[in-house]
């Protein structure tokens, strides 16, 4: 066998098989090796039957005496009863509906159980147990499902835990086959373990220091191609020249003088760092940190107020078209008395103002001939306009709102579009509590501006889990807040009813709502697949206060700004990420009026209890993303699953040390060879890396 085999090889894998493999990309037997389990049953503990307490968690090995089914009483299930001694007790165990148990499991046969020990009224006994026979053992005699500490791996509805964890067994010792990537004097000097060594130890770890090493040695890898990769495009960029942008400072403080607020300290201190940043000739790189609500986007327009006053062209893009368009009305409400001009691009939204004028609609080519002569100064949209043939006269700033993987590759492609050598400063900005180890790791040389602090007066929006039984006083609460002015949101999972799953949709959501509760408000329906020129007469209305509740998909999650909105009721608040509920409840409490959130929840498992307590107990996002952590495997980070970051299996994305430790190691190769060249299965492995991430 060769690690380049295909697995339909293997005993017991066969074409079909081989099939449900190909769904986990699973095609050889590298592929199996490099599939990695996502947690562990600890089974490590193995006790005498005379030694079992209730409640704890072990392995136990005896003899079956006797094995039999049996209707249950209410004669709606099958039980199998066995009993099995291991010379100094026997025990009772049980399992239900699975009578063909006693097609394999006979009495007098030796058998290996893990699970947990609990008790009745006869006596302590194991429900359900995992199990098997020590004649099947893998792995040279040991058992594999019932012993040590178990893997679990993700699957495919047609396979099964035990027959994957088998078959891993069986290949395991092909990893001797593996060449190390990583140059020996690194996996020496950072003190890791061999590859060959870690894979095992992932699979069947024989403990848990060992485990934890093999994690340590394949996170570091993960970290370490994404360090070179950054380190590599930082290279590149150094080279790169940018404008230098004048300050003007008492024209910025006039605009200053005229917003309807005060800026918070955090908020002038971050608008200096950009503009100090922005005045040499070195491209700006600064990612602008704040929480929901924290109040970035007027910071963003400092900056572009400078670039205006430099008669220099910024372009601001949004994730999505509806932000888009409350940016551009946002900004130019803050530019009413500025004589820049400002437009926004979009499929939907072609609009422009000249010196503080209302809005009006213009054609796209008007604005594309405008952009090109530079008589635009702020152009507002979404990615499309880098992406598509939108020319600019001179364009020297690009502010990106919640778009964490703009960066490096945008980048890219924007020195494209401006003189050759030089490149455009470039403002990200997010509400994403990314820690700055990790940050480094993505973009190589960043600079991070931080919003510490909330506008005064924000109050903390009170959250609350509801239950099925307290609906309609969650209704009759929303209606006391309707009756005072105030507005509400309703979001659910989906746009149109899933019978088959039972989830809530918005459609029928907004029928049930609409005829029944609140059939004497203004309650308007917002999804993903409305016509942009319908979505935006939801959203103006929404603003004008013409609509009392506004029933949603996930669309409203990020940045919609609706002054009076009072109230977030999130529906099946257990489908969604701790980072989407807290952008929700963002939406609300956003001036000086308390904000409430109640997520909407039946299921009463631990996991669920645990994450939406989180949202009553944390209001702030960092918190939060911290309690995530806790719920969720590596890799998948409060909030950056969906956002396009390179997937990391292993590495913990909190893990400083490792992320430090990577870092270095990156530096140190890159010193010895720019070009990798002379650590070709680095270099190899770095370029598959690429791939799989799908970066560009
Ligand atoms: P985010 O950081 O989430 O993008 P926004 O920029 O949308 O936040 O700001 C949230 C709201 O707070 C907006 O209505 C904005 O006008 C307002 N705001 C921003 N800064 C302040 C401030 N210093 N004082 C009071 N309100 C502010
Ligand atoms: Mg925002």
């Amino acid at each position: 066998m060769l690690l380049s085999s295909p697995i339909a090889l293997l005993p017991g894998v066969g074409v079909a098989k081989a099939r449900s493999f190909k769904q986990l990309d699973i095609s050889t037997i590298q592929d199996l090796l490099f599939y990695f389990p996502f947690r562990y049953d600890d089974f490590s503990k193995t006790s005498k039957i005379a030694d079992l307490k209730a409640g704890e968690v072990v392995n136990i090995n005896g003899q079956i005496e006797i094995i039999q089914n049996k209707r249950s009483p209410r004669r709606r299930m099958y039980l199998t009863e066995c009993l099995v001694n291991d010379g100094t007790d026997s025990l009772r165990v049980l399992w239900f509906n699975q009578p063909f148990l006693t097609r394999n499991l006979k009495a007098g046969d030796q058998i290996s159980l893990a699970g947990r020990v609990s008790e009745d009224y006869l006596g302590l006994l194991m429900a359900s147990p995992q199990y098997e026979k020590h004649l099947q053992q893998g792995l040279g005699g040991q058992a594999i499902h019932t012993q040590g500490i178990v893997p679990i791996y993700h699957l495919t509805s047609t396979l099964n835990q035990k027959s994957l964890r088998s078959i891993i067994a069986r290949v395991v010792n092909l990893v001797d086959k593996i060449n190390d990537w990583l140059p020996s004097e690194i996996v020496y000097s950072y003190d890791l373990i061999p590859l060959k060594k870690a894979i095992r130890e992932i699979h069947f770890p024989k403990s848990k220091a060992l485990l934890e090493q093999a994690k340590q040695r394949l996170g570091f890898d993960e970290l370490l191609l994404m360090q070179l990769r950054a380190q590599k495009q930082r290279q590149s960029f150094a080279q790169l020249k940018s404008w230098p942008v004048k300050f003007f400072e008492s024209e910025t403080k006039k605009f200053v003088a005229n917003l309807p607020f005060t800026l918070t300290q955090s908020q002038k201190r971050s608008a200096w760092e950009i503009i100090q940043d922005m005045a040499t000739n070195k491209p700006m790189l600064r990612l602008l940190q704040g929480d929901v609500g924290s109040g970035k986007t007027v910071v963003a327009c400092l900056a572009m107020l400078n670039l205006a006053l430099n008669k220099k062209q910024s372009a601001f893009m949004a994730p999505t078209e509806i932000l888009a368009l409350q940016h551009f009305k946002t900004c130019a409400n803050f530019f009413s008395k500025e004589k820049a001009s400002l437009a926004i691009l979009t499929s939907g939204y072609q609009l422009l103002t000249k010196k503080g004028s209302e809005p009006k609609t213009v054609s796209k080519k008007e604005i594309l001939k405008l952009l090109a002569d530079g008589k635009i100064d702020i152009i507002i949209g979404t990615q499309a306009l880098i992406q598509e043939s939108v020319n600019f006269k001179n364009l020297v700033l690009v502010v990106v709102d919640e778009q964490h993987r703009f960066g490096v590759e945008q980048r890219q492609l924007l020195t494209k579009k401006v003189e050759t050598g030089r490149a455009p400063h470039l403002l990200s900005m997010t509400a994403t509590p990314i820690p700055r180890s990790l940050a480094l790791a993505i973009y190589g040389e960043l600079d991070i501006s931080l919003i510490q602090e909330m506008p005064t007066g924000r109050k903390k929006v009170l959250t609350k889990i509801v239950n099925e039984e307290k609906r309609n006083s969650a209704y009759d609460f929303i209606k006391q807040e309707l009756d005072e002015g105030h507005q509400a949101f309703v979001i659910c999972p989906l746009i149109d009813e899933s019978d088959k799953l039972g989830i809530r949709s918005v459609k029928k959501e907004f029928e049930r709502l609409s005829t029944g509760v609140f059939k004497n408000y203004k309650i308007a329906l917002l999804h993903g697949r409305l016509k942009s020129a319908e979505r935006e007469k939801i959203l103006v209305s929404l603003a004008n206060g013409e609509i009392d509740i506004l029933v949603a998909t996930s669309i409203i999650e990020i940045g919609i700004d609706i002054p009076k909105a009072t109230v977030m009721m999130v529906e099946e608040a257990e489908r969604f990420g701790l980072a989407q509920l807290h952008q929700y409840r963002g939406r609300v409490g956003r001036r000086s009026d308390q904000g409430f959130c109640f997520l909407m929840t039946n299921d009463s498992g631990e996991t669920t209890n645990h994450r939406l307590n989180a949202m009553t107990q944390f209001n702030d996002g960092f918190s939060l993303a911290q309690a995530d952590l806790k719920f969720r495997g590596p890799g998948e980070v409060y909030g950056l699953a969906q956002k396009g970051f390179p997937e990391l299996k292993m590495a913990n994305f909190y893990d400083t040390e490792l992320i430090k430790k990577a870092r270095n190691a990156a530096l140190d190769i890159l010193k010895q060879d720019e070009s990798l060249n002379r650590f070709s299965e680095l270099k190899h492995r770095l370029g598959d890396w690429e791939e799989q991430a799908h970066l560009e």
